[in-house]
């Protein structure tokens, strides 16, 4: 089978790592990928905004399989324009139509449909530029803090969370008037503030069936003890302390459940993962958001943990079988922790020489934004690398991933010395 993954993060190097053990993968592509992926796969420099392109490239390479990685394509519809392709009809994709990425793409309508389906979401009400001003006189009488959200896609910098009146007047002028967000921030979600622990649930879904996957907890701001401005993610854990059998229940019954009934209902057939952003408050979880891909760099906690064929499990997806299949996790735990550019996540150069990478022992190296030339690997982005461990306890694993990051050299590197440690010390 030849497989073709759209993407170019730690996410995808890690499904290419997964798919390339598979007996069942001949060719495997990654367009654009990363020097990472081209340890595994073929890189092809081809965007995945381009449709054309890619559908082009699907026909080049006579693609079996494809798996959509990043958000923005599948909003965009690229499921939708390979479907209308004639010659491309028994292509096998893993990632939802447009209208299915909507529970990413648009907060509001994620927030509609939750309250239509009954699924436990902060309470929140929606603005657009026509009320702004009953947006800002909603805002006096709100709590603080008050959280607003951007409602479409907005790079992870859509969410504010307001902890005065006045940040929050400012934020919502700023989108409805300001245009700050362009068009993503024409409609503006003001949300209760939530105050709990964090959590990501994986589910795959074949349009008819689905599957949990391991859960994980992400690291997303820039300092340590969660200080700093938000990241694409700093590092990862999984399995989750706090995510008890009976607390992965409730999300199963509450959350997931009711998700899938909704699509339904909806007329929405959603082959792809869905990632659900969860807070655990008073040990009820509440969904924060939805995404329709993995999340990155969860997706370097998870995949080492599956332990099933990923093609035949990425197969029974497109092909409506996951019924089919058992989900086999490893009990160990791992633990990832990201190298990120200096000045990461505002201004930071790339094209620094990373070395040392052929000292790492019993870890695994994702990369994330890093490139080849002349036979070097060079930065190529915020996020440079995910340094992945595994072990038989939470310490091991931390300890060893945090070894792998001291390690690793280049030029700025910056990385959190405390991922895990919240969950070492964690008790009920
Ligand atoms: P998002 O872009 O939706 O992932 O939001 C970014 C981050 O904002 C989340 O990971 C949470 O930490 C925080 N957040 C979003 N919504 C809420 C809420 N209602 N209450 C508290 N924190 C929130």
């Amino acid at each position: 089978m030849n497989i073709l993954i759209l993407g170019s993060g730690g996410r995808e190097h890690a499904f290419a790592w997964k798919l390339a053990q598979s007996p069942l993968c001949d060719k495997l592509f990654v367009a654009p990928g990363n020097a990472g992926t081209a340890q595994v796969a073929t890189n092809l420099a081809v965007s995945y905004t381009n449709f054309s392109a890619v559908a082009d490239t699907i026909r080049d390479n006579k693609i079996d399989l494809l798996i959509v990685g990043p958000e923005e394509p599948l909003v965009k519809g690229i499921v939708d324009f390979l479907r209308q392709q004639p010659d491309l009809a028994s292509l096998r994709i893993v990632g939802p139509d447009a209208k299915g990425a909507q529970l990413e793409g648009s907060k509001d309508f994620s927030k509609q449909f939750m309250v239509r389906y009954g699924i436990p979401t902060a309470a929140s009400q929606t603005f657009t530029a026509a009320t702004l001003q009953e947006g800002l006189a909603y805002l006096e009488t709100h709590s603080l803090p008050i959280v607003l959200k951007a409602d479409g896609l907005a790079a992870g910098k859509g969410v504010i969370i307001a902890e005065t009146l006045a940040d929050a007047k400012t934020a919502m002028n700023e989108m409805l008037d300001g245009n700050k967000f362009g068009d993503a921030g024409s409609k503006v979600v003001v949300e209760q503030f939530l105050r709990g622990i964090e959590l990501s649930v994986f589910v795959l879904c074949d349009g008819e069936n689905y599957k949990i996957l391991p859960e994980a907890k992400d690291y997303k701001r820039i300092g340590e003890e969660d200080t700093g401005p938000n990241t694409g993610g700093m590092g990862a854990v999984s399995p989750v302390v706090f995510a008890s059998q009976s607390f992965l229940r409730k999300v199963e019954d509450k959350v997931v459940k009711p998700t899938l009934a909704g699509l339904k209902q909806e007329g929405i057939h959603y082959q792809g993962f869905i990632f659900v952003g969860l807070m655990k408050v008073n040990g009820e979880p509440f969904v924060i958001e939805y995404n329709a891909r993995m999340g990155d760099p969860e997706t370097e906690v998870v995949l080492p943990r599956l332990q099933n064929d990923f093609v035949e499990l990425m197969v029974a997806t497109a092909d409506g079988e996951l019924d089919q299949i058992s989900v086999q996790v490893s009990p160990q735990t791992a633990v990832t922790t990201m190298l990120v550019s200096g000045g990461y996540p505002g201004d930071y150069v790339t094209g620094k020489i990373i070395s040392e990478l052929d000292r790492l022992e019993d870890v695994l190296a994702f990369h994330a934004g890093t490139s080849e030339k002349n036979g070097q690997v060079l930065t190529n982005g915020g996020r440079v690398l995910a340094i992945t461990a595994q072990a038989n306890s939470l310490e091991n694993a931390v300890r060893k991933s945090q070894e792998a990051a001291r390690l690793v050299q280049f030029d700025g590197k910056q990385y959190r010395k405390d991922i895990g440690l919240d969950l070492i010390r964690y008790s009920d």
